[in-house]
């Protein structure tokens, strides 16, 4: 029978790309996210690759909303084998101007819902004797980089909670995971160099090399597809000892 994977935020970007690999080995889909088409990105993905797939596009930053996404995805499609939490978002602004409901957002968006999901899956995946949770951090999860407060924070502290996860789970053939990815390769970031290019007066290729990936020994953007392979190679059965690590997918960043 084919494992469930629910992976939150996944209409988007690095969600979505992690769903389509997960997809193409074969695994039913439990979609979340905010984008307007969810739906029917959710419903493309499921006939592309010939899996089971449900939608929701629940608010994470309510843990009732979240309670609920997980009884319909059971309900839908069964119990979560593998659990990718996803969904994230950035505020930039030194400390001193940060807004005060942009902190508390994104600490309940990239931390908290992790742990709301987490606890509520967790007990059948002990009962089962087997699970996977895969929480996307980031080099930020790692390293800090000015302005960046409130995410450093969160991501930091996922890598904590992870390891946590990974020690409690053990005894229940449950690992535990954090995926550090440096600069993605998403729409979003794409626009974000060709706006550079303009603004700076340079070529996009500078844009990419000596501005957004400054920080990478490699200058190449990582691939949502290479995100999405490694995901599933964790939650394989060839990872069973991989557990209550951060890793980095950074170009060598942290390598610095
Ligand atoms: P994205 O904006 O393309 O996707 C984010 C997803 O989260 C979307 O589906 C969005 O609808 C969903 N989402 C946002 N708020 C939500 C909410 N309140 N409830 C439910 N869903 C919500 O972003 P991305 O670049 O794909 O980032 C995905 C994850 O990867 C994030 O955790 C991010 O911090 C992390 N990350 C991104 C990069 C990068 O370079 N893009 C690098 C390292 C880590």
């Amino acid at each position: 029978m084919s494992k469930n994977v629910l992976i939150t935020g996944s209409t988007s970007g690095i969600g979505l790309g992690i769903a389509r690999e997960f997809a193409r080995a074969g695994y039913n889909i439990s979609f979340n996210g905010l984008e307007k088409n969810g739906a029917e990105i959710a419903a493309a993905v499921g006939k592309e690759f010939g899996v089971k797939t449900f939608f929701s596009d629940a608010n994470l930053m309510d843990p009732a909303a979240i309670e609920k996404y997980i009884g319909e995805t059971e309900k839908n499609l069964g119990h979560v084998d593998v659990l990718v939490n996803n969904a994230g978002i950035q505020f930039v602004s030194e400390i001193e101007n940060f807004p005060v409901e942009k902190w508390n957002a994104i600490i309940a968006l990239n931390l908290t819902a992790a742990f709301h999901t987490t606890r509520l899956v967790l007990g059948g995946m002990k009962q089962r004797n087997w699970g996977r949770v895969i929480n996307i951090a980031s080099a930020h999860g790692l390293v800090a980089s000015e302005f960046k407060s409130a995410y450093v924070a969160a991501k930091h502290g996922i890598v904590g909670f992870t390891k946590v996860t990974a020690l409690e789970g053990a005894p229940f053939g449950i690992t535990a995971n954090s995926v550090c990815p440096g600069y993605v390769d998403t729409p979003l970031v794409r626009g974000q160099v060709a706006d550079q290019a303009k603004t700076h007066n340079m070529s996009e290729e500078d844009v990419i090399a000596k501005v957004m990936l400054m920080k990478h020994a490699v200058k190449k953007f990582v691939k949502t597809e290479s995100l999405g392979a490694l995901c599933v190679f964790l939650a394989s059965d060839h990872a069973e000892l991989i557990t209550g690590t951060a890793i980095p997918v950074d170009g060598g960043w942290n390598a610095q």
